[in-house]
């Protein structure tokens, strides 16, 4: 017997596939005449936006900073490998996405005299990054999701995952596993902003959503995939035996806090001049770099110098969070050791956010807008994440104002049945990028690494699998594996 459809209709105008700031900022733009659906893989909460701690990075003032700054501190970071244009358009627009945010209801702290607080983070030669408190993500998502469950327009489907897209006339079938149950429908737009890939390592900050799925389903379409091996790996983590690893912001180092290696001693003179404010990859690799000098994997943070209260009020998240393992940051060193973090390429899109595959868009981290270059500067993620899914909104109204034709429905039969996938699977790819590519590639492991994964994604392909959830994360994450050992093997 046919079970009841959960989603309201067969045909949309947009699909938006992820929940985090790209997706819905992006859905708020189009207007109430177009039917959107937006899908959540599982809550609507769960992503990388909503960890964001330190905050958005926007010049909102001119007093003590300028554009040109901003994007000079970005093409720093970057290593000067950033596309220069997007990186122009990022710095000039977004402050105008920032102010939005805030007409719409999103809190950023203010300092006494109520005017924006505005904070350090490294890389950045001037205080503009927006926060609220440390936990900016979580208040973004809060202000958006209010608007998006206003609009009638926006459908929001939770524990909806898309596991595959297909090509049709005018648009595109989506076959998507909404509560256990399998549907699909038709969109005569899709954008894809499913986050990052943060899963295909053993260690990160990144929660349970960012398996890549939007890149190895746009991969499947033809689109270009770019600079995959850009992955950026932060250097303070709290060290815990936890994949998904709690973060430290940088702003703790913005705010003062020393880094320090097993002998308890500051070494990041040893490596770069701006000493604990280096850029987040310069940081990563000079820990490495001591743990290899020292033969240890101690290192920690030390805040201590900074008053309690302070500490409370400032990193309320941070505090809380240190203190369910034991560590209350104004008396004890915050053991940290870098970890997956955040990556900068991803599916190749020009400056509206528009793949190589046509009607199909990217934005947010799945996207690879060319901003960051090798390396991102703090807190410009969010601020692309707003700019470039705004941009692909407008590009998809462009077309549609133009009077280009809209999907319909087409006749089709997918099989989902099959074997379950044999467990350990996803953390067979885990252990192979952690011995291969982790802060430093390691060329020993590189080589026999990529033959490991490509076996592993042959065998997912070729045997006829159940297409359940972890199957079809464990293709996304083989996906990825293999074209991020491919790229480093040929760097
Ligand atoms: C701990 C942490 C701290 C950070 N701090 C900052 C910061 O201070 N400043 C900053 O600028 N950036 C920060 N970042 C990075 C920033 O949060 C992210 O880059 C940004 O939020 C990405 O937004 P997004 O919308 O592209 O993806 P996400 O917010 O990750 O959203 C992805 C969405 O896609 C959905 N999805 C994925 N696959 C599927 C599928 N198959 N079907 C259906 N849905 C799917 C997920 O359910 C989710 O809703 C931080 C990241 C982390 C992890």
């Amino acid at each position: 017997m046919q079970s009841k459809r959960q989603l309201k209709k067969t045909i949309y105008d947009v699909l938006i596939v992820g929940s985090g700031v790209a997706g819905m900022y992006g859905a708020l733009h189009f207007d109430d005449d177009t039917d959107v659906l937006l899908l959540s893989k599982y809550g609507k909460t769960v992503s990388n936006s909503n960890l964001a701690q330190g905050g958005v990075a926007a010049v909102l003032s001119f007093k003590d900073d300028s554009f040109e700054q901003h994007i000079e501190d970005t093409m720093i970071a970057g290593l000067r490998c950033n596309d220069i244009e997007a990186v122009d358009i990022l710095v000039r627009e977004g402050p105008n996405d920032v102010r939005r945010l805030i007409e719409w209801g999103v809190n950023f702290d203010k300092n006494e005299n109520g005017e924006l607080d505005l904070t350090l983070e490294g890389g950045h030669s001037r205080r503009r990054i927006l926060h609220y408190k440390d936990s900016t993500g979580a208040e973004i998502v809060r202000g958006l999701l209010k608007k998006v469950e206003e609009k009638e327009n926006i459908e929001l489907a939770e524990n909806a995952y898309l596991c595959d897209l297909t090509k049709v006339k005018s648009g595109f079938r989506a076959d998507i596993l909404i509560n256990g149950s399998y549907e699909s429908i038709f969109c005569s737009y899709c954008i894809l902003c499913t986050g990052g890939i943060g899963r295909v390592y053993q260690y990160t900050t990144n929660p349970k959503t960012a398996t890549g799925d939007g890149i190895r389903i746009a991969y499947e379409l033809g689109a270009r995939i770019k600079n995959l091996s850009y992955i950026q790996f932060h250097p303070t983590a709290f060290n815990s035996d936890d994949g998904e690893r709690f973060l430290i912001s940088e702003s703790v180092r913005g705010e003062g806090a020393y880094l320090l290696n097993c002998n308890l001693e500051r070494f990041m003179h040893r490596y770069d001049d701006r000493l604990e404010l280096a850029p987040r990859d310069v940081v990563s690799k000079s820990i490495i770099l001591e743990s290899r000098r020292t033969g240890s994997n101690e290192f920690y943070l030390d805040i201590r110098h900074k008053s309690k209260e302070y500490l409370m009020e400032r990193f309320p998240a941070i505090y809380a969070g240190c203190l369910k393992y034991g560590v209350d940051i104004s008396k004890d060193l915050i053991p940290v050791f870098p970890c997956q973090h955040y990556l900068m390429g991803g599916i190749e899109v020009d400056l509206d956010s528009k793949t190589t595959v046509p009607r199909l868009y990217a934005a947010g981290e799945c996207a690879n807008t060319g901003v960051h270059g090798k390396n991102r500067l703090a807190s410009n993620s969010l601020l692309e994440a707003l700019v470039f899914s705004r941009r692909a909104a407008q590009d998809i109204k462009r077309y549609m104002a133009n009077g280009t034709p809209k999907v319909t429905e087409h006749s089709f039969n997918v099989d989902y049945t099959g074997a379950p996938l044999p467990p350990g699977t996803a953390d067979e790819i885990r252990s192979i990028m952690q011995r291969s590519y982790f802060v430093l590639p390691n060329p020993d492991k590189i080589r026999t690494g990529l033959q490991q994964a490509e076996n592993i994604l042959k065998r997912l392909k070729s045997a006829k699998f159940a297409k359940t959830i972890d199957y079809l994360e464990a293709l996304s994450l083989a996906t990825v594996a293999t074209i991020i050992l491919s790229e480093v093997e040929n760097l």
